[in-house]
C-alpha cells in the first residue's frame, strides 16, 4: 500500500522563537522535522510493512532552502518527498496550505494520508480536515491506532472515556495522535540512503494552481504575551486543611456549595 505522510519543518523548539513584523513565527532559522509528525511517519512505515508492498511518500509546504528535517523523516525509511515552496505561498493561512497539499496530494491519490493531529508550532488542528475536504476523502481523527484490514482503514479514536473504533473504506486522511508510537531512530544506513532519496520542490506554477485562488483569508492583527499564573495560594495544614479545599472547590463550582 502508498501512504502519503504531511509532515512540517518547523523553527527549532530549543531556540527562541521571534516574530516577524506581520505577528507570524519568524522561520527564517533553522528548521527541523516537527516531532509530532515522526509518529506519523512511524505508523505509515509500520503500514506498508505489515501489507508487504508499496512505500512511504512524504509531503510538506514551506521553505525548502534547508530540507534537513525532511531528510530526517527520509532517513527513517520514507522513499521520497515533495516539497512545494514559493514566495506566493508567504503568509499562507491553514486553508492555502490545505489546498497546495491537496494539490500535490491529487497527482497521486494513496491508500491513505496520515497527518498529525496538531502542528507544534502552529496548532490549528484544522489542516488535515481541511485537506480530506478538499480531497472527498473521509477524516478520521485523535488516531490512537491503525490498522488496515480487507480495504478498510480501523482506527482507535480516542476519546475522553477510552477510545471509538473508527472504520472508513481507504483511501482516507487519518490524524495520528503524538506519543502513539515509538518513532524509530534513523540508521546510519538510513540517513546515508537519504541522502540520495528525491526531494521533489515544486512552485505555485509547477502544480498548475491558480495563484489568486491561494490568497491567505486570515491575518494576524496582533500579539501578546499570555498572561502569567498567579502563584497560587499556599496553606500550613493546621488541621483545617480538609475544610479549606472543600471551600475552595466550592468557590470554583467543582463541587455544589453547601445550604448557607
Ligand atoms: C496567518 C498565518 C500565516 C502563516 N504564514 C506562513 C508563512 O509565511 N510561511 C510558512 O511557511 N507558514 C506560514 N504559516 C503556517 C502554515 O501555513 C501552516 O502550515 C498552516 O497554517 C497549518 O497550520 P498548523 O500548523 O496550525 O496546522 P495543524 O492543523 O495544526 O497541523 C496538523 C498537521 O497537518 C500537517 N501540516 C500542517 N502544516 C503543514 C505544512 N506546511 N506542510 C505539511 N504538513 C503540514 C502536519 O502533519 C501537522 O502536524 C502561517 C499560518 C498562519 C495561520
Amino acid at each position: 500500500m502508498n501512504v502519503v505522510v504531511c509532515v512540517k519543518q518547523i523553527p527549532d523548539p530549543a531556540a527562541t522563537p521571534s516574530l516577524d513584523a506581520e505577528h507570524r513565527l519568524d522561520r527564517s532559522g533553522k528548521l527541523i522535522l516537527d516531532e509530532a509528525d515522526t509518529y506519523g511517519v512511524e505508523v505509515a512505515l509500520r503500514l506498508v510493512e505489515a501489507s508487504g508492498d508499496g512505500e512511504v511518500s512524504l509531503v510538506s509546504m514551506g521553505d525548502a532552502t534547508d530540507v534537513t528535517g525532511i531528510r530526517s523523516a527520509l532517513a527513517m525509511g520514507a522513499m521520497r518527498a515533495t516539497v512545494v515552496s514559493d514566495p506566493l505561498l508567504k503568509g499562507a493561512d491553514a486553508l492555502t496550505t490545505a489546498k497546495v497539499l491537496a494539490a500535490v496530494i491529487s497527482r497521486d491519490v494513496p491508500d491513505l494520508v496520515l497527518a498529525a493531529t496538531e502542528s507544534s508550532d502552529g496548532y490549528t488542528g484544522t489542516l488535515p480536515v481541511q485537506l480530506a475536504e478538499l480531497l472527498g476523502l473521509p477524516a478520521l481523527t485523535f488516531a490512537t491506532s491503525v490498522a488496515v484490514e480487507s480495504g478498510d482503514v480501523v482506527v482507535h479514536r480516542q476519546t475522553e472515556l477510552g477510545y471509538d473504533e473508527v472504520v472508513a473504506a481507504l483511501p482516507a486522511v487519518v490524524t495520528v495522535t503524538a506519543g502513539v508510537v515509538e518513532p524509530r531512530y534513523a540508521t546510519f544506513k538510513g540517513i546515508m540512503a537519504a541522502k540520495s532519496r528525491t526531494v521533489e520542490v515544486l512552485s505555485v506554477a509547477d502544480l498548475g494552481l491558480d495563484a489568486s485562488a491561494l490568497v491567505p483569508r486570515q491575518e494576524v492583527v496582533s500579539v501578546e504575551l499570555a498572561a502569567t499564573k498567579n502563584a497560587g495560594e499556599k496553606y500550613v495544614d493546621d488541621g483545617e486543611g480538609a475544610a479549606r479545599i472543600v471551600a475552595f472547590l466550592e468557590r470554583i463550582k467543582i463541587l455544589a456549595g453547601s445550604a448557607s
